[in-house]
């Protein structure tokens, strides 16, 4: 399944596989794993920002407007080989917060 076939298919079960399949996507085009680690169980992998900006912007809160889930992971597959995003497990993302002080 390629991003191109993802965004030719919608229909009624589509729409709503539609953000799981997207981040399936983003994952996999990320590497499918933690970019510290190596973990690479999905459940507990997270995109992050390499710059540290992904809280606002997964929140939805992109120029003001409400961005669904999908349409993120969708920007993301977009950007994958642009080294903005990178694939952390929760562990190695909560690590990086703290490191970072992103934390508030
Ligand atoms: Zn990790």
């Amino acid at each position: 399944m390629t991003p191109r076939e993802l965004s030719t298919r919608p229909g009624t079960v589509w729409v709503r596989q539609w953000g799981a399949r997207w981040k399936a996507a983003a994952h996999a085009a990320l590497g499918g794993k933690c970019g510290r680690c190596g973990f690479a169980d999905e459940r507990a992998l997270q995109i992050d920002h390499v710059r540290g900006d992904g809280c606002r912007e997964s929140r939805g809160a992109t120029h003001g407007q409400k961005v669904s889930l999908g349409t993120y992971y969708k920007h993301v597959v977009a950007q994958a080989d642009s080294g903005r995003y990178q694939l952390l497990c929760a562990n190695c993302n909560w690590i990086k917060r703290v490191e970072n002080k992103e934390h508030s």
